[in-house]
């Protein structure tokens, strides 16, 4: 079990192994072989980033059972895939910012799937030799220009609007993880990894029958029941069980 982390330091970004509140910088990224190159730093004397740059984000619409009760909604017999821009990522601490286009953001909490390596026509038994690990995400939505547009790409891709980290932890087994999101402290959302339609191994598995996935890709494998609203002002966190929670909060330009 390892805890890696991204960040800028003396006006570098480096990839390091987190170890309490010590960060051992890598001699080169997590997917090149993972080793230590001796020097290190403490934790406050960074800015964390996201953990990885993807190429791509992959997202899943309707992958939890009880979000689907929510809405009243069958559930796909497939994986309904969609994208958001690399430009969306924000750091752990980052600001939200709520966009002037849209009159309603909401939080969706989500276990977030780092790819380790290449990744094309993979069987979801081989699936775990190609994830990194897992890291906590929050897919922000325009939800009534989600309505409005009849597809996703605007309502999912402003700036800020894809929260990731702060960590990314290995060997997490990822079937049957508490899954929460707080919004001002108080818990909106509350189930269990066990409530997924398709299982980050089956996920993986079935976009890279679409597409190569490269080192750094990740996909948001969805968000459980109890999504809803945030305003500037708020504080929003994610809290998966064993991995560190994503915290941002919400401004307005
Ligand atoms: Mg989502």
């Amino acid at each position: 079990m390892m805890k890696l982390a991204r960040y800028l330091h003396e006006g570098h970004i480096r990839y390091g192994i987190l170890e309490g509140d010590t960060l051992h910088e890598l001699e080169s990224t997590p997917f090149s072989g993972i080793e230590k190159q001796g020097r290190t730093c403490g934790l406050d004397e960074v800015e964390i980033l996201p953990p990885v740059f993807p190429q791509k984000i992959i997202a899943v619409g309707l992958n939890y059972r009880d979000h689907a009760e929510e809405f009243d909604l069958e559930m796909p017999d497939e994986p309904v895939l969609f994208m958001k821009p690399p430009s969306s990522l924000l750091a752990h601490d980052g600001e939200i910012i709520y966009p002037p286009m849209s009159k309603r953001v909401d939080y969706e909490a989500e276990l977030v799937l780092v790819c380790g390596a290449e990744c094309r026509n993979v069987g979801a038994a081989e699936a775990p030799a190609y994830i990194l690990g897992y890291t906590c995400g929050n897919d922000v939505t325009a939800r009534d220009l989600q309505a409005k547009d009849g597809q996703w790409t605007r309502a999912k891709s402003f700036d800020t609007f894809c929260p990731l980290g702060p960590f990314i932890e290995t060997d997490v087994d990822p079937g049957d993880l508490a899954i929460e999101l707080r919004l001002n402290g108080e818990a909106h959302q509350s189930s269990n990894t066990a409530n997924m339609a398709f299982s980050p191994l089956e996920l993986l598995s079935f976009t890279s029958r679409i597409m190569t996935l490269f080192p750094g890709d990740v996909i948001m494998t969805g968000t459980p029941s109890g999504v809803g609203e945030m305003f500037p002002g708020d504080t929003v966190e994610v809290l998966i069980a064993g991995l560190d929670p994503l915290r941002n909060s919400v401004i307005q330009r």
